[in-house]
C-alpha cells in the first residue's frame, strides 16, 4: 500500500533561536506579567525596525487596531473605509469604536483596496482609512496618501501579514524606501501563531505622534493617567502584552530578516515550478515594491482543469494543507449588504494559499507543484 506523504502543514513557526532562552528568564525572575525588560525591549527594537519613533506592544492584532482607532479619536457617527477583501478583524475593530466600516473594492493587480472606488466613497463621515497590505504586498500608498491628504483622512496600516515590507516612495526628487507601518498615521501588526514573527497571541502599534501614543498607553493600560495611579480619566481597556510574549518576539525579531530571506526563495522556487500552468495566477507583484511572502497565494481559474476547492481538496487528499482566500467582507452576515465588488468577489472566489512556513523543502515545493501540474 502506498504510505501516506507527511503532512505539509500552511504554516509552521521557527522558534529554534533565544526563545526558550529568554522564556526562560521570565520564569526564572518571576517576570511573567506585563511589567518586564522584554516588554521595553521589543516595542523599542520593533520600532527600530520598522522606522517609526515608537511602538505599543499590545495582546493582539485585532486590538492594535481597535486601539488605533480610538486613539484616533474614530467613534460613533464616522466611517471608516476598509478593503472588501481581508480578514474580518480589520471590520470589527471598526465596529467595536461605533464607527461604520466602509467596504471598498480591491484592485486587481495588488489585491489591495482600490484608489479609484476609494475616492468616490468619501462622505462627510468619512475620518479615516485602514490599508491592508494583503498576503505581504504593500497597498498602493503612492496613490491612497493623496486622496488621504486631500481629504484630511487618517491612514492607519494593518501590516498584520506584512511585517518587513517596503515600499519605494518619491520625495521631491528622492525615493525613500519605508517599511510598511511607517507610513500611515499608525501601523498595526499581529504575532499570531503563524504570521512572519510569533509571540503566540501578541500585537504591536507603530507610530511616529508622539501624542498619539501617550494616548494609546493610556488607554492600554485601563486608562489610568500616565504619572497617576489609579487615576482614570477615560474608560480604557487591558490590552497589554506579557512579558513572556515579549520575550518570544525579541528572539523572532533576531532573526526576522532571515525568515524573509527564506520566504524569498520559497516563492521563487513556487513560481519557478509552476510557471505556464494556464489557470494558475500568483499574486502579482510589482516593481518599486519590496513585498515579504507571508503566504505563497495563487489564483485557480479556466482553463485549468480544477475549481479552487476542488484543487484544495485533492491537494487535502494527499497530506497538504491549503487555505481559501477571505470571505468578502459584504457576504459575511454581521455586514452583508449589497454592492459592486466584482474584484473581491473574484479573488475569494479563484484564490488558494499554498504551504509557506520556513521550514518548507525544495523536495515538498516539488512534490506540491507536481500535483497542482498534474491537474492542468
Ligand atoms: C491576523 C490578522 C489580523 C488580526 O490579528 P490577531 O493577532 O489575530 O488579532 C488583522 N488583520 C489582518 C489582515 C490579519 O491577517
Amino acid at each position: 500500500m502506498k504510505q501516506k506523504r507527511a503532512f505539509i502543514p500552511i504554516a509552521h513557526p521557527d522558534l529554534h533561536g533565544n526563545e526558550a532562552k529568554y522564556v526562560e528568564s521570565c520564569l526564572s525572575s518571576s517576570w511573567i506579567s506585563s511589567k518586564g525588560n522584554f516588554i521595553t525591549k521589543f516595542e523599542e527594537q520593533f520600532a527600530k525596525y520598522i522606522g517609526t519613533k515608537y511602538a505599543i506592544a499590545v495582546s493582539n492584532g485585532t486590538v492594535a487596531l481597535h486601539l488605533s482607532l480610538v486613539g484616533l479619536g474614530i467613534g460613533k457617527g464616522d466611517e471608516v473605509l476598509i478593503p472588501d477583501l481581508t480578514f474580518v478583524a480589520t471590520a470589527n475593530a471598526v465596529t467595536f469604536t461605533g464607527a461604520t466600516p466602509v467596504f471598498i473594492d480591491v484592485d486587481d493587480s495588488s489585491w489591495g483596496i482600490s484608489p479609484q472606488m476609494l475616492e468616490k466613497k468619501v462622505t462627510k463621515h468619512t475620518k479615516a482609512i485602514i490599508v491592508v497590505h494583503l498576503y505581504g504586498r504593500p497597498a498602493d500608498m503612492e496613490s491612497i496618501i493623496p486622496i488621504a491628504q486631500k481629504f484630511n483622512l487618517k491612514i492607519i496600516e494593518d501590516a498584520a501579514e506584512a511585517h518587513g515590507a517596503e515600499v519605494s516612495l518619491k520625495n521631491k526628487n528622492k525615493t525613500n524606501w519605508k517599511k510598511v507601518g511607517s507610513i500611515g498615521d499608525v501601523g498595526c501588526f499581529s504575532f499570531y501563531g503563524n504570521k512572519i514573527i510569533t509571540t503566540g497571541e501578541g500585537g504591536m502599534i507603530t507610530t511616529n505622534n508622539s501624542s498619539l501614543v501617550e494616548k494609546m498607553r493610556m488607554l492600554r493600560n485601563h486608562g489610568q493617567d500616565l504619572k497617576r495611579q489609579y487615576y482614570h480619566s477615560v474608560v480604557g481597556f487591558n490590552y497589554r502584552m506579557t512579558n513572556i510574549q515579549a520575550a518570544l518576539g525579541c528572539a523572532q525579531l533576531e532573526r526576522i530578516d532571515q525568515f524573509l530571506q527564506k520566504r524569498v526563495l520559497i516563492a521563487q522556487k513556487y513560481t519557478m515550478k509552476l510557471k505556464d500552468i494556464p489557470g494558475i495566477i500568483p499574486h502579482p507583484r510589482k516593481a518599486g515594491e519590496r513585498s515579504v511572502y507571508w503566504m505563497y497565494s495563487i489564483l485557480v481559474r479556466k482553463p485549468y482543469s480544477l475549481t479552487s476547492d476542488k484543487l484544495m481538496k485533492n491537494l487535502g487528499k494527499e497530506n497538504i494543507e491549503t487555505r481559501p482566500f477571505f470571505y468578502p467582507l459584504h457576504i459575511l452576515p454581521p455586514y452583508r449588504m449589497k454592492g459592486e465588488f466584482p474584484v473581491s468577489n473574484y479573488l475569494s472566489r479563484h484564490g488558494v494559499s499554498l504551504p509557506s512556513s520556513v521550514f518548507l523543502r525544495n523536495e515538498e515545493i516539488e512534490v506540491i507543484a507536481a500535483i497542482i501540474r498534474k491537474y492542468a
